[in-house]
């Protein structure tokens, strides 16, 4: 299988007033391949957010190599999809504007563009809000723009950090299976943060654990369930034992 992001004993600490702050990352390796659903899981506080931010060179590590496609370039936030826990559309833009800033961005424009933009917002589900600021949408409406502009990027691997959590059940669970949806016809590479572990074996071909301070390795989990998923398949007694065991693994990762 061919790799998509590799991290190569990678270490990381946050600097306070130019002094060593607390390590977050220490010495972590770990490999993610093309096309796959990965969740990353773990208590708050454990440095997921931290992972996307040295992903999307945001951060840069203190040692180590970070790999996306093989290269270890130095701009990556020009080369991944990236969705932040909150939305991240800006206020004073349309739907449109909003989903076009990738491309305007690039320098992309016309009439096609226009109209192939319009296509793809009635695809998912935003016909008729092209024209209306994210005030005026639904929090799932807002989720899916957002996610049309992560993917209009044009990356192959895209980070979602948990872009359901503020959802109510009924809508998040429409959206998991709208993103399975997304992810099965565009086939890209999908690295998701939940702190929900339902959501995570849901989605994941595999799930990734945070747990120590700082962060060693990760341990991992084979999500043995086939494909397509839908919500029924929760119900499932093998889903139902995994998750319990999964449960256990992560309190035994928190201490209160
Ligand atoms: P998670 O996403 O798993 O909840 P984060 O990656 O946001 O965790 O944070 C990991 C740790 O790093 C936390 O202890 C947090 O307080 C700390 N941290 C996060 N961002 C910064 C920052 N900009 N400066 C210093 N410390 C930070
Ligand atoms: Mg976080």
């Amino acid at each position: 299988m061919e790799e998509c992001l590799v991290f190569d004993g990678v270490t990381f600490s946050y600097k306070e007033n130019r002094r060593q702050g607390v390590k977050i990352l220490d010495q972590l390796s770990f490999t993610i391949h093309k096309s796959e659903f990965v969740s990353v899981v773990g208590p708050s506080g454990s440095g997921k957010s931290t992972l996307f931010r040295l992903i999307s060179g945001l951060e840069n590590q203190d040692k180590g190599r970070i790999l996306v496609n093989g290269e270890a370039v130095e701009d990556r936030l020009g080369h991944i999809g990236y969705m932040a826990q909150k939305d991240g559309l800006l206020p004073w833009m349309t739907v449109m504007e909003n989903v076009r800033l990738p491309l305007s961005l690039k320098g992309v424009k016309g009439k096609n563009v226009y109209k192939e933009l319009l296509d793809k917002l009635d695809r998912f589900g935003l016909k008729g809000y092209e024209q209306r600021y994210p005030h005026e949408l639904s929090g799932g409406m807002r989720q899916r723009v957002s996610f049309l502009r992560a993917l209009l990027g044009g990356f192959d691997l895209l980070l979602l950090d948990e872009p359901f959590s503020a959802l109510d059940a009924v809508t998040k669970s429409m959206m998991q299976e709208w993103l399975l949806k997304q992810w099965n016809e565009t086939k890209k590479t999908i690295l998701f943060i939940t702190h929900d572990v339902e959501e995570a074996l849901f989605l994941s071909d595999r799930i990734l654990l945070f747990g120590e301070h700082p962060v060693k390795h990760l341990q991992e989990i084979q999500v043995p369930l086939g494909r397509p998923r839908t919500i029924s398949d929760l119900k499932d007694p093998q889903f139902t034992s995994l998750k319990e065991k999964l449960l256990l693994d992560l309190r035994n990762k928190v201490t209160i």
